[in-house]
């Protein structure tokens, strides 16, 4: 049925038919059959072993994905889990602009182009990436961008939302506002009781190491990191292959290597959740509503 109908998911192959509401014990089985198409098991499957999780993140920029969480969702891929993009703009404000004498509309192609690089390289589930302006999300109506932030995670319905810490690491007028907006929304989809969602991760960088940290940019106590999301030696070589799809920004890259602030894991905080010591990844011990 799942060939047949196209599903992909438990909750897809629900729509077609009546299975696992109450015990869902067969939820670990089935969830391998979707994956791999195996149809007969000789092991005992559990939850845990079988998780495939489904992540969401949203950024206002191309390349926000790639300064930090690169490695991360390279990893996630690597074992499977679904990840997913939402950029809110197409980066067609950024200074690099007038170093190549191009119009808006030409920056934004060029960087749509290099977006669409980085989710072949990270092997992204799916990505999508907005037109609204660039620099100026804090000029929008934040019911507009709340609906379109909440639309999205409706249709996606990940297990973890993913966005900037409150001071947006860089302190980008943009990355307040997403954080902002995500924050209420996601706020809201727990108080109508969803059963996605579950968690909240907010970037961050750790305030422990900052030797060779660009002096803007923000971080956080390690006290109050619920987690750093370890990633391996290749995951960590495939963010860097990412970051360095984005050509425009090349001397950027060169200068801060973003990618060596994280070298030691990528930090979050958990909205409302606390981890001391923090976990390894943002699947672990995921609440259940
Ligand atoms: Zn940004």
């Amino acid at each position: 049925m799942a060939r047949r109908t196209g599903a992909d998911t438990i909750e897809e192959l629900q729509v077609h038919r009546d299975f696992g509401l109450r015990c869902r014990l067969c939820h670990p089985y089935v969830r391998r059959m979707l994956r791999t198409g195996e149809t007969k098991f000789d092991q005992i499957i559990t939850e845990s072993e079988s998780f495939m999780g489904r992540i969401l993140y949203i950024f206002p920029h191309p390349d926000d994905e790639s300064f930090g969480p690169a490695p991360v969702m390279a990893r996630h891929r690597r074992e499977g889990h679904e990840v997913f993009l939402l950029t809110l703009t197409r980066g067609e404000a950024t200074s690099q602009r007038d170093r190549l004498g191009i119009s808006k509309e030409e920056m934004a192609d060029v960087r749509y182009r290099e977006m669409q690089s980085v989710a072949r390289i990270l092997d992204l589930t799916d990505m999508t990436v907005l037109d609204l302006p660039d620099g100026e999300l804090e000029q929008l109506d934040p019911l507009g961008l709340e609906k379109i932030v909440r639309e999205k995670i409706d249709e996606v319905r990940p297990d973890v939302v993913a966005t900037y810490m409150t001071h947006g690491v860089s302190g980008h007028p943009d990355h307040l506002v997403t954080h902002a907006v995500v924050k209420h929304v996601y706020s809201e989809i727990r108080r109508a009781g969803a059963t996605y969602a579950r968690r909240l991760a907010l970037f961050t960088l750790s305030d422990e190491n900052q030797e060779g940290r660009p002096s803007h940019l923000r971080g956080t106590p390690n006290e109050e990191i619920d987690c750093i999301a370890s990633f391996t030696e290749a995951d960590l070589e495939r963010g860097k292959s990412a970051l360095a799809a984005y050509e425009t920004y090349r001397e950027v890259i060169d200068e801060h290597k973003p990618l060596e602030t994280v070298s030691k894991g990528v930090c979050f905080v958990f909205f409302g959740e606390r981890f001391q010591p923090p976990l390894d990844d943002l699947f672990a011990d995921l609440r259940s509503f």
